[in-house]
């Protein structure tokens, strides 16, 4: 059984390569998911020794040199001249430790915000501006960009892609999000549905009529708001009742499927995909068809950050009847607001192994206290 750890470049950096890779030994973890290309964060480290908190723009972690065609990842400011990942993939060189990279793709306001064309735009026209479009060519080229320099370096056992998808109606409640009307699950889904020109092709181009589905996700997101159309109402049931929409939604994993087969071609690693940031059946509003997304991944991670090894194991479940011909991993989070104790730790291990799970990722290293810490090495000892 392997376990892991996801890591942000500047908690390895700030207490030492070397000083990390000691104390990942001794937890019984033997690979750092490194945060390579990441979304903006604030985030608060209780055992980073120079600093309580760091706040980073959406920003790549190393120096991009590799010719890009367009669209270009922007280096954090705070490293300067330096290169976080390639100081990380020097440091441990040598170690029992391996490296994979943790890549968000799709999901970045710092580019959202300088290039609005590539975002996703609303039914209503607007830009979201925290999630780029991956039926954009700009973007796609940009994504594989990012993963061919990535997997040049040689570095990393995996390669693991986060958000290159639609990003869902609401993002991440990022910017200080003000939404004070009631629109459900649904009509978070159809505001966040795109409809920038790249989508409406597509989807004219599979024989759906874009018009009328754009109006009917206009009319449903103000219906919800004005409480005409009850919030708790069923996406599902909405959909089959509204085939122009349902038409138009299915479209999209035809961009997914062609982008992972095109990531796939220029990583040369293995390749996996974090599936369940919203729950793992809701994949679809992501435009991710799961089954079909396999043929081009080693493997999916399915984020269960349940507090209970039932709720945990039920993910990789609804995972595996999704897509049963693909390994599963697990992504668990020891810690706030999941977890309490080292037994509920112990308890949520076992109950992914036990339902598969090849391979456990916890979340995050500096963001958990070390005593969260030594619950994942009670937890995995066993397993030594
Ligand atoms: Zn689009």
């Amino acid at each position: 059984m392997d376990f892991a750890l996801w890591a942000y470049p500047w908690d390895v950096l700030d207490e030492g390569v070397d000083a990390v890779v000691e104390r990942l030994d001794d937890i019984g973890i033997t690979e750092i998911n490194l945060a390579t290309n990441y979304h903006a964060v604030q985030a608060f480290l209780p055992h980073n020794p120079a600093r309580k908190t760091f706040f980073a723009r959406a920003s790549s972690y190393f120096r991009p040199d590799a010719e890009y065609a367009d669209l270009k990842p922007v280096p954090n400011e705070t490293m300067g001249d330096g290169d976080w990942v390639r100081e990380i993939v020097d440091g441990v060189e040598g170690s029992e430790v391996s490296l994979n990279s943790w890549t968000v793709g799709c999901h970045n306001s710092r580019l959202g915000l300088r290039r609005p064309e590539a975002t996703i735009r609303t039914p209503f026209g607007d830009s979201l501006a925290f999630g780029l479009c991956p039926a954009n060519p700009t973007v796609r080229r940009y994504l594989l960009d990012v993963l061919g320099e990535l997997s040049a370096l040689g570095a990393f056992d995996r390669i693991e892609l986060e958000s290159f998808d639609y990003m869902y109606g609401t993002g991440f409640g990022w910017h200080h999000q003000k939404i004070h009307a009631r629109l459900g699950t649904l009509g978070e889904f159809l505001f966040g549905l795109c409809f920038c020109d790249h989508c409406r092709e597509n989807a004219a181009n599979d024989g759906v009529d874009v018009d009328r589905a754009r109006r009917a996700c206009r009319e449903a997101i103000l219906r919800l708001a004005e409480g005409r159309l009850p919030s708790t109402v069923d996406p599902y049931g909405w959909l089959a009742a509204h085939p122009e929409v349902e038409g138009y939604a299915d479209a999209r994993t035809d961009v997914l499927t062609t982008l992972f087969s095109d990531c796939r071609a220029v990583v040369d690693a293995k390749m996996g995909y974090y599936v369940g940031l919203l729950d793992v059946e809701d994949a679809w509003m992501q435009g991710a068809d799961l089954a079909r997304l396999a043929d081009s991944l080693d493997y999916y991670t399915v984020i269960a950050y349940e507090s209970s090894g039932t709720a945990a194991a039920d993910r990789l479940r609804v995972a595996d009847d999704l897509t049963p011909d693909v390994p599963l991993h697990a992504g668990l989070l020891p810690g706030h607001p999941a977890v309490r104790d080292a037994a509920t730790v112990r308890e949520l291990v076992d109950a992914v192994v036990d339902a598969g799970a090849e391979r456990v990722s916890f979340y995050n290293y500096g963001l958990l206290p070390e005593r969260n810490l030594d619950w994942i090495r009670e937890a995995i000892s066993e397993y030594a």
